[in-house]
């Protein structure tokens, strides 16, 4: 059995997946064996966090789109993957989707959306370019409610894997979801905003989510402040992780 067919099998859609020259095989190539038994999450689904680890960019759509692995995935009309540039040296970081990204598909496209577009123009970025969007999680929370721990949790091996993919210079978490998520903290985003913090080696700034500068336009002059820093520290050839030229807490 050859390693892609191998891991389709895993995930339980071989031969739903399989290419069509690779359809021919001889029937002695096909395994005799069951496969493999897989580590199952509390939603019973066969995906371990090893196997997300290691997908590439297809894999991972796929795993995503057919994700079980919290309750979420029952009231999604679609999974919302990310959207962006895949050598992005921006990395964004949202919360989940809203009522309209579950319909179309792809993060930060509704109002907050649009403020989030303004802000990336304000530093002279934009979405199709150096940049990539994620959420930490990716089916709609029904009513719009914060997603649990537990389900931030779930989703949060497709995140890694998409930032591991990206290897982003930076990552800029929107609002407080994000921001715990990726620093495992609990601290409130007042306390985390003006601080760099890190995912392993890649700088994290953290600023407010643009549903949040929706509903409190006063911050949005702190955000402009996070983003110039985020810039900044993009443009520095360097960046000291002891804190020399920020205030590292993580
Ligand atoms: S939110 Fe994430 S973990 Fe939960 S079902 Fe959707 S893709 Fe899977």
């Amino acid at each position: 059995m050859n390693p892609e067919e191998a891991r389709w099998r895993e995930l339980g859609l071989w031969p739903l997946w399989l290419p069509r020259q690779e359809s021919a095989l001889p029937r002695q190539e096909a395994p005799a064996q069951a496969a493999p038994e897989l580590p199952l999450d509390q939603a019973g689904s066969a995906v371990s966090e090893d196997f997300v680890a290691t997908a590439g960019w297809d894999e991972l759509q796929t795993l995503v789109s057919q994700c079980t692995r919290c309750a979420l995935h029952e009231t999604r009309q679609q999974a919302v993957f990310g959207v962006g540039d895949r050598q992005a040296r921006w990395m964004f970081v949202g919360e989940g989707p809203g009522a309209e990204e579950d319909q179309r598909g792809e993060p930060f496209v509704g109002a907050a959306g649009r403020l989030l577009d303004q802000m990336l123009r304000a530093v002279g970025l934009n979405r199709a370019d150096d940049v990539y969007i994620a959420n930490v999680v990716k089916c709609r929370p029904p009513q719009n409610r914060t997603p649990s721990d537990t389900e931030c949790a779930a989703c949060m091996p497709y995140l890694r894997r998409q930032i591991a993919l990206i290897k982003p210079t930076l990552i800029v978490a929107l609002g407080k979801v994000a921001a715990h998520a990726l620093l495992d903290t609990d601290k409130t985003l007042g306390a985390l905003r003006g601080k760099l913090h890190h995912w392993g080696d890649i700088p994290v700034i953290v600023t407010w989510h643009p549903a949040y500068l929706l509903r409190n336009p006063a911050d949005k002059a702190k955000t402009w402040e996070d983003l110039c820093r985020a810039r900044h520290l993009l443009a520095s050839p360097c960046t000291p992780r002891d804190g020399s030229a920020d205030t590292a807490d993580t």
